[in-house]
């Protein structure tokens, strides 16, 4: 296993990091950010890329590549989730830890921001695999991760039992139990009730918050939402749990369309029996992938990939709200068009903070050593996600910006006071 550090200030042409970069230089100038603080997080603090050589089952090595970028440390210690992807690399990962500090500030939690990732394909790995290369990552990374220094959790193709390998692998190098290491494990050995539905459940209280400002009422309104994962699959039967009509739902293998509502429970069911996937559900009529988005409904949920919504499509959105469950599904050139058709967009680094908000929750619970009931998890995080969503809608008309602005700024502005509090050398 070898380690090198990536050079922080590299150039990134036509990048998600540069995605990154130009709603912060938006955000800044609005606000008068002081350019010193500007430049401090326009370089991420750690970056860290490892080879990892597993044993396959097939008796040969194969070499894969992992990630962790730290953003910034000046609220707390980072935090971040781990993807598994093909599409993994650095600069994706840049990005995704940059967002993370925005959304533990915008969501008022003492983290800084980061990422991490290894380029796999899981859904071809066996269990055998995906658990040596997941041991593998934890050990190469054990001078990152830290109860008080980073703690990782899941992400795309990562679950709870992941989380589980790289805590075990990190015990037994430290030689104790450090639970609070990573959040969104399994309940049994220290993860938080309602950690696992809990990203879902932010998408479903920005939804409701957002619907409240524009003066309708849940029943009155129709959701699609892209992908069927962690958060979609939460968000579609959390939202429908509230009176929202589901009106399509997708995943990678198959999109579906039903004007008259989907069963969210029976396609769970399904999902549940058909390997966590959709293709072949006969609740809807499957629909090309393409015009998921664009399909008619009030509310879009893109719970899925990033940049899905781009200046090619985003004209053709019928949606009067989206919440974005996933990370970075908005490209910058689609803003623009959003805005010009009135769309509010509820941003990812509020939207989805749910997830790292429950996280949260279980490194408290771990450094307590008390756990807390379902109820009381989801009465703090419905609390703490309604007052993000406030913070920002009030930046929102304050700073005269859409909310995809406005959680920045939000953002920033306490960001701004750990960077010129704690100082430089
Ligand atoms: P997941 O792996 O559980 O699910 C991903 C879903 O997206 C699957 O249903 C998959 O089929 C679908 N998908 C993949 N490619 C697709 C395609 N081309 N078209 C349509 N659907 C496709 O992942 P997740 O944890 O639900 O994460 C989804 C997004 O939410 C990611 O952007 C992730 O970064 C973000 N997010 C996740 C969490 C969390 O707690 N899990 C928290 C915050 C943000």
């Amino acid at each position: 296993m070898s380690t090198h550090t990536v050079n922080a200030t590299q150039a990134h042409s036509e990048s998600m990091f540069d995605a990154v970069l130009a709603r912060l230089d938006v955000a800044a100038k609005l606000m008068n950010l002081s350019d010193e603080v500007l430049q401090v997080l326009k370089n991420p603090s750690k970056q860290v890329k490892v080879s990892l050589p597993i044993m396959m089952d097939n008796g040969k090595i194969q070499v894969f590549e992992g990630y962790r970028t730290v953003h910034s440390t000046h609220l707390g210690p980072s935090k971040g989730g781990i993807r598994y992807a093909m599409d993994v690399n650095a600069d994706e990962v840049m990005a995704l830890a940059a967002w993370m500090s925005f959304k533990c500030a915008v969501a008022n939690l003492p983290y800084g921001g980061a990422k991490g990732g290894i380029k796999c394909d899981p859904r071809t790995m066996s269990v055998g695999e995906l658990e040596r290369l997941s041991r593998a990552y934890a050990v190469s990374m054990k001078d990152v991760f830290g109860v008080n220094r980073d703690i990782p959790a899941p992400d795309m193709g990562t679950s709870g039992r992941e989380m589980a390998w790289i805590l075990d692998e990190f015990n037994k190098i430290n030689g104790e139990d450090s639970p609070g290491v990573i959040t969104g494990k399994p309940i049994a050995i220290g993860g938080s009730l309602g950690r696992d539905a809990a990203t879902g459940r932010g998408v479903m209280v920005n939804a409701l918050a957002a619907l409240k400002k524009m003066g309708l009422l849940p029943t009155e309104v129709t959701a699609v939402v892209q992908g069927f994962g962690n958060v979609g699959s939460h968000a579609a039967r959390l939202l429908s749990e509230k009176g929202i009509k589901i009106v399509g739902i997708g995943d990678h293998t198959a999109s579906f369309y039903n004007e008259k509502g989907i069963d969210i429970k029976e396609a769970l069911e399904y999902a549940a029996k058909n390997n966590r996937v959709l293709k072949g559900f006969t609740g809807a009529t499957e629909i090309k992938h393409e015009d998921l988005l664009i399909s008619k409904c009030d509310v879009l949920v893109p719970a899925a990939l990033q940049n899905v919504i781009t200046e090619e499509n985003a004209g053709k959105i019928q949606a009067k709200l989206i919440v974005e469950g996933a990370n970075g599904p908005t490209t910058p050139e689609a803003d623009p068009i959003l805005n010009d058709k009135k769309i509010i967009c509820v941003p990812d680094i509020l939207a989805n903070s749910g997830g790292v908000t429950v996280s949260y929750f279980e490194w408290v619970q771990n450094k307590a050593g008390y756990y807390w009931t379902e109820e009381e998890v989801n009465t703090r995080h419905d609390l703490k996600m309604e007052i993000a969503f406030e913070a920002v809608w009030h930046n929102a008309s304050s700073f005269k910006t859409g909310m995809r602005i406005a959680a920045y700024i939000t953002a920033l502005q306490k960001i701004e006071q750990g960077v010129k509090l704690k100082g430089a050398y």
